[in-house]
């Protein structure tokens, strides 16, 4: 068993944070978890609370925090498109001041820090599938910017904190990931589809569903993470973290329809403006440097994150079938 540290994890109250904290006390360390709740909750860590090793403090990142940690994990921000463009200019502080804070914090404890990046670095993507050194295509001024730009801030910062102050950096780009504990009104693909197939509800596919996106389960992805920050020294990514099997959302939507075992049908809505086309990363560098695949197929996943939301239905949180 390797050595208990105390370890940070920011936005540890959401969807990939509640399941990080969870893993990391698992391995016997101490966590702080530091979250404003804006799209977490404390329901996401109810089981943790009775845990002596974990704590949960309020705070948002994007004001100075002073806490004394080994590790950090930077996971604060809203990451489904309709929650980061809910206050946008929240959303790049988040991201931009976040970052300065938790590498102004790490540098001052020595603390190692890893950013949770994302897919999104690469905007509507020219090459397929998505290697780490494809710079991207990122509309500077549309409304997914505040999101994309934000990270794409925060990366420069990592690495010029990295060249400048020589602090140990790691950074992940991860890809589209689903699984249990994601909200309701989540508004992602998967948690829609879902709850609107559980309540027989018209599937929406945005556009003609002829996009892609490549869907990684949450266990697989906090396992890459953690194998992540475990490297040495001199990996700092970024990497990209994802399951590179790739389908369209009208192939996901059908998927969805048979395992739920659904009467809804499919409509078409308005595709949003930047929606990226396609997207797929090259795991290369994950295989190599952190000897990471996921394991876990589409089909699988989703029958373990469609159970979640059918609890959610029998405890009342969610409506039942019409
Ligand atoms: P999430 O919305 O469930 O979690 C984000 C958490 O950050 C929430 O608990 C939220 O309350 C908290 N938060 C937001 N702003 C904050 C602030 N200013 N101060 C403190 N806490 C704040 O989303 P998630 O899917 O768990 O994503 C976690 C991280 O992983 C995000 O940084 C996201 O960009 C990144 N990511 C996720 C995916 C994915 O598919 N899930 C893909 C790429 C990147
Ligand atoms: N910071 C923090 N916690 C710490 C140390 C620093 O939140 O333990 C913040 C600090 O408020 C500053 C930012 O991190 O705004 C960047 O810190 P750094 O030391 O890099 O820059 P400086 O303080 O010199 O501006
Ligand atoms: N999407 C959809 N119906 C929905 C929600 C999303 O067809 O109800 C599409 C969306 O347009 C995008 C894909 O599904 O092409 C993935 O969207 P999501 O918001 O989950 O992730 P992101 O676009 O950030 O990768």
């Amino acid at each position: 068993m390797q050595q208990a540290k105390r370890i940070l994890v920011t936005g540890g109250a959401g969807f990939l944070g509640s399941f990080l904290c969870e893993r990391l006390l698992g391995e016997g360390h101490e966590v702080a978890c530091v979250d404003n709740f804006f799209t977490g909750s404390r329901k996401n860590v109810s089981s943790l609370l009775d845990n002596r090793s974990f704590e949960i403090i309020r705070h948002d990142v994007t004001f100075p925090l002073y806490v004394e940690v080994d590790e950090i994990y930077n996971l604060a921000c809203p990451a489904s498109p309709i929650h980061y463009q809910f206050d946008p200019v929240q959303t790049t502080k988040t991201s931009v001041h976040g970052a300065i804070n938790m590498l102004g914090l790490a540098k001052r404890v020595r603390a190692k820090i890893l950013q949770a990046s994302t897919s999104e670095v690469y905007g509507d993507p020219e090459i397929h599938p998505q290697t780490e050194d494809y710079w991207g295509r990122v509309n500077p001024i549309g409304p997914r910017a505040c999101y994309d730009e934000g990270k794409r801030c925060a990366e420069t910062l990592f690495f010029d904190y990295w060249r400048q102050h020589k602090l140990r950096i790691k950074v992940a780009r991860i890809f589209n990931t689903y699984g249990p504990r994601m909200r309701p009104d989540d508004g992602r693909v998967i948690s829609n589809f879902i709850v609107q197939a559980l309540q027989n509800e018209p599937i929406t596919v945005y556009g003609t569903g002829q996009q892609t996106r490549s869907f990684c389960y949450v266990d697989d992805l906090i396992d890459g993470l953690v194998r992540m920050m475990q490297t040495d020294d001199g990996v700092t990514g970024p990497i990209n973290l994802g399951n590179p099997v790739e389908f369209t959302m009208l192939e996901l939507a059908n998927l969805v329809i048979e395992l739920t075992g659904s009467r809804s049908r499919i409509i078409s809505l308005p595709l949003p403006i930047d929606d990226p086309r396609q997207r797929q990363p090259d795991i290369g560098t994950a295989l190599r440097e952190l000897n990471w695949e996921p394991r876990t197929a589409l089909r699988d996943g989703l029958v373990k994150t469609i159970a979640y939301f059918e609890g959610l239905v029998s405890s009342g949180y969610l409506r039942p079938a019409a």
